[in-house]
This record gives C-alpha cells, sequence and structure tokens, in this order.
C-alpha cells in the first residue's frame, strides 16, 4: 500500500471520527437537534447565513441577486461563494473548527455552501469547476494540526458536486506565520512563493477551497500561481470576514 492511499484511509477514519464527536444539542442555543441533525439547529442555523444576496466580490449585502455590486463591475475581483458572515454569529464556530477540533458546524454549514453553489449556478452567475483545490497547510503545521480544516470542507464538496479533489498538486512550501494580525502589505510579503505546484492540473477552471476568507491575499496568491498556467480560479468558503464597512 502506498502512503497516499493510506494517507486517505487515515483521512477517511478521522472524518468518521470527527462526525460522531459532534455534540447532539445546538452549540448555539442548547437545544436537542434531531437525530441525523449536526452540532446546530436549524434556526441557529439560518439566523446565522446571509439573508440577502451578496456581492460575489466584496461581500457588500446587495438587494438582488447579481455577479457583482458596481464598484466590483469595474474590477471584477475575483469570486467568493460564502453562505454567511463571519462576523454574523457563525464565526466563531468556525474558527473554534482548527483552533478548537469543535466541529459543530463544518457540516451544517458546508452543506449551506453546496446549496449556495448549486443556486449561483442555476442563475448563471457563476460557471462550475472542474476540480477543487484545498488550500494546503504546510506540512508542518498539518502535522502539528492533525488535519487541514480547508480539506475536510473540500473533501465532501468534491463528493456531492461530482468533482475531483486535487489535494496533492498544490503545496504549500514556507512555513508563513499566521496572517491574523498582519495587514494587507505583510499579508502578501508573507505569502510570496508560499506555494508551488507539484505537477501540472490539466484543467482550465478550478474552484480553491478554504474555511475563511478574510482579505482574500492566501487565494490571490494561489490564484496568481494558477493564473500563470492559464487556470481560472474561483473561491469557496463557509464564511468570508468582509470589511468591517461592508456589514
Ligand atoms: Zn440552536
Ligand atoms: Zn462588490
Amino acid at each position: 500500500m502506498d502512503w497516499r492511499t493510506q494517507w486517505r484511509q487515515l483521512q477517511r477514519y478521522f472524518i468518521e471520527l470527527l462526525k460522531r464527536s459532534v455534540p447532539n444539542r445546538c452549540i448555539a442555543c442548547h437545544q436537542s437537534v434531531d437525530s441525523g441533525g449536526s452540532g446546530i439547529c436549524s434556526v441557529c442555523l439560518q439566523a446565522g447565513l446571509y439573508q440577502t444576496p451578496v456581492c460575489l466580490g466584496c461581500g457588500a449585502s446587495m438587494t438582488e441577486l447579481i455577479r457583482y455590486c458596481g464598484q466590483c463591475q469595474l474590477s471584477m475581483p475575483i469570486k467568493i461563494i460564502a453562505p454567511c458572515s463571519y462576523h454574523q454569529g457563525l464565526g466563531r464556530w468556525i474558527a473554534a473548527i482548527k483552533y478548537q477540533r469543535q466541529f459543530a458546524v463544518l457540516e451544517a454549514l458546508t452543506n449551506a455552501l453546496h446549496q449556495k453553489i448549486i443556486q449561483l449556478a442555476n442563475e448563471d452567475l457563476l460557471s462550475m469547476p472542474q476540480a477543487i483545490i484545498p488550500v494546503p497547510l504546510h506540512p508542518k503545521r498539518q502535522r502539528k494540526r492533525g488535519f487541514n480544516q480547508a480539506w475536510l470542507v473540500a473533501k465532501p464538496l468534491s463528493q456531492q458536486l461530482g468533482l475531483p479533489l486535487l489535494d496533492t498538486h498544490l503545496l504549500r512550501v514556507q512555513a508563513t506565520k499566521e496572517q491574523a494580525g498582519l495587514d494587507g502589505k505583510q499579508r502578501r510579503q508573507n505569502l510570496h512563493g508560499a506555494f508551488t505546484l507539484t505537477q501540472p492540473l490539466n484543467v482550465q477552471r478550478v474552484a480553491i477551497v478554504d474555511d475563511v476568507v478574510t482579505t482574500g491575499t492566501t487565494v490571490a496568491e494561489i490564484a496568481k500561481l494558477l493564473a500563470r498556467q492559464g487556470i481560472s480560479s474561483q473561491v469557496w468558503c463557509l464564511a468570508r470576514a468582509e470589511a468591517p464597512e461592508l456589514l
């Protein structure tokens, strides 16, 4: 058995373990959740999701479902698809996935993201990618944490959507500092040359998957690398942390 097969088995085992660790009470309101439900009740989940359409560029809330706000129409930034804002209730539980191994909202939010992707594709507001790439952690950090939260989001999406998961093609070659606490320029410097491709991707359109997108510096760095291979990117994440003035 080669290491990739072993690795996959280990990941499957981990996902199974993780599902069993999810509490059967809502993590937010502590009401019990129906069997088969996940660690958050539908009321708390719905309350934390976007209540209006949002601009796929900057996340500003909008009155109708269109691709970009007026501002973003001019610059056509990379599309970021998320079911909720990091600042509106669910953010702390998303942070708890990676910092406290508390996976209560993982499945519910991944499903909400899945629905959002389908809705936008049906409305012709995005074209489906041909493959999914989780943002990799540096191997050292992955060993320390034991899992890559972006991979945990990407894996079920690839199964639900029938898209290949390219999780060995992109490598993080620099152990960068945590982006939190750095300003825009420092974030870009911190990530410069942080990623590399191990092999050609042979696709034209991909979705880069991460747990949270804040300033978008990380995904922009990967998108730049892929653009040099003629590949266009969109971004899928559980939540986006918009600039405060957009809230
Ligand atoms: Zn609840
Ligand atoms: Zn916008």
